[in-house]
């Protein structure tokens, strides 16, 4: 489809394979008292965004590069504590 506006481009929905629309999962903290530091969620972020880091003497996921979080959820869902807000 060729593009005419940008007016177009802001009301287009992105499809997930399966077809349903596209819903970003953008995820909002890490909770540090489920957080065991596993880092599972480090490893499946596609942007680097999470680091461990020590919050009160405990190695926890920290969001540091938020900015560049695209919303795939993969955190979330890898995430084995549901520590992710
Ligand atoms: S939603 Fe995706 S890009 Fe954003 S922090 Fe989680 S894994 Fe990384
Ligand atoms: S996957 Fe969950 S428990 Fe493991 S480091 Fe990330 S937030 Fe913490």
């Amino acid at each position: 489809m060729k593009v005419k506006s940008l007016e177009q481009v802001r009301n287009q929905v992105i499809l997930s394979q399966d077809g349903t629309p596209f819903v970003p999962q953008y995820p909002g903290g890490v909770n540090y008292y489920r957080c065991t530091g596993c880092g599972e969620c480090i490893k499946v972020c596609p942007q680097g965004c999470i680091e461990l880091q020590e919050v009160e003497g405990k190695k926890v996921a920290v969001l540091t590069n938020i900015e560049l979080c695209i919303g795939d959820g993969f955190c979330k869902i890898v995430c084995p504590e549901d520590a992710f807000l």
